[in-house]
């Protein structure tokens, strides 16, 4: 009863906080000196979802942090490639991808459960780490995949698993009730992420978008050197691209870029608290 007096009472705080404050909040891309923790369920969607904007960040001195749900271990379709290989090539090439866009490696935190099995990772054990990363970062912005996207939602077992327990962390970060052993033990004291995007929005939810023309090659340079992601690679792997293929995966990138107003942009779900405007 308690529990769901507090849950409501956070929700009506939210609600008017978020519209007292929305004049005065400053636009994501035009932050500076900020701590910006971005959860991603693998190590490339943080790029293909939010790049642009990690490099506008992070060129404006913030403190992006990443933080990889998996190892990224499966989706290859080489009968050559297994694992344990696949997995220090995703990681080396999440740090060369991240480097383009500004972040170093050493501020990429991998949580290392294996790929396609977020959903079975024991649940308290999950969001008490992702709980534990917010309490100790403690991010004035919070990026994540979105938890209301159709999409996502039904079809990508570690998207939809990424993104309700990065969400339910986010809601336990701020009580100090739960996971008390993480203060106790480890002096991690409550906090209450301020704002959040979720990057995967699905069209007709996405309320925020961030114009990234002035890093869009940067970003597609990005996306395109986790070279295990495309093909001719995926199926027979090579670390390095023929230069017609790579020009090729670039123009669909380019191609498949959201766009408004004749601007390229990456589309957000925009909320404050844990529970949308
Ligand atoms: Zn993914």
């Amino acid at each position: 009863m308690k529990k769901t007096l507090a849950c409501c009472l956070a929700l009506l705080i939210s609600a008017h906080v978020s519209h007292a404050q929305q004049p005065q909040t400053p636009r994501l891309e035009d932050l500076h000196d900020k701590t910006i923790l971005v959860f991603t369920p693998h190590p490339d969607d943080d790029v293909f979802g939010a790049g642009g904007t990690i490099a506008l960040l992070n060129r404006n001195h913030n403190k992006v942090i990443i933080v990889i749900y998996t190892n990224d271990d499966k989706g290859s379709f080489d009968p050559e490639m297994n694992s344990q290989r696949l997995a220090q090539i995703r990681r080396a090439e999440e740090e060369v991808s991240q480097g383009i866009l500004g972040t170093p490696k050493e501020n990429i935190i991998w949580m290392g459960y294996d790929d396609g099995m977020l959903e079975y990772a024991p649940q308290p054990k999950l969001t008490e780490e992702a709980t534990a990363i917010i309490r100790r970062i403690r991010p004035d912005v919070l990026l994540s995949v979105d938890p209301g996207e159709w999409y996502e939602r039904w079809h990508m077992t570690d998207h939809r698993m990424a993104a309700f327990n990065t969400i339910d962390a986010v809601r336990a970060a701020e009580f100090h009730l739960y996971f008390p052993n993480q203060r106790l033990q480890q002096g991690l004291q409550p906090y209450k992420v301020p704002e959040m995007y979720f990057f995967y929005p699905s069209p007709q939810e996405a309320n925020y978008f961030v114009n990234i023309d002035s890093v869009a090659e940067l970003k597609f340079d990005a996306a395109t050197s986790q070279v295990s992601q495309f093909q001719p690679a995926a199926s027979k792997y090579r670390p390095d691209w023929d230069p017609e293929d790579l020009a090729k995966a670039k123009a669909e990138l380019r191609d498949l870029q959201t766009r408004k107003d004749g601007h390229f942009v990456e589309a957000f779900r925009r909320s404050t608290g844990f529970n949308p405007d």
